[in-house]
């Protein structure tokens, strides 16, 4: 079964992490503006659950029983109205957003 997350990108600020405002990932003006930057899938390993625990005795073993699972990940970012206005028609603030949102999602994943 194919796993869904949604990763809301956003600036460190002192706004609480679950409220609805976050600074602009932009110009860090408060926004509750949400924009859809990218969906992509990625593979991602998770353990498999053994009942004989003593049969961990090499690496070969340990990797076995990492199982692959694909998980669609759908990114979001908060950013205010005014930004994302300019962004389509002001190239520098494009790739000013996408080398962000991919330093960011890079974070995440590491
Ligand atoms: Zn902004």
């Amino acid at each position: 079964m194919k796993r869904f997350k949604t990763v809301y990108l956003y600036r460190d600020s002192d706004f609480p992490e679950r409220g609805w405002i976050h600074p602009c990932f932009l110009c860090l003006a408060p926004t509750g503006n949400l924009v859809h930057y990218k969906t992509e899938e990625r593979t991602e390993y998770s353990k498999k659950k053994i009942n004989n625990s003593n049969n961990l005795t090499s690496f070969t073993n340990i990797k076995n029983l990492l199982v692959p699972k694909k998980v669609r990940y759908e990114y979001i970012v908060y950013m205010c109205r005014c930004c994302n206005k300019k962004i389509p028609t002001t190239p520098e603030l494009k790739l000013k957003f996408t080398s962000r949102c991919e330093r960011y999602i890079r974070s995440i994943h590491r």
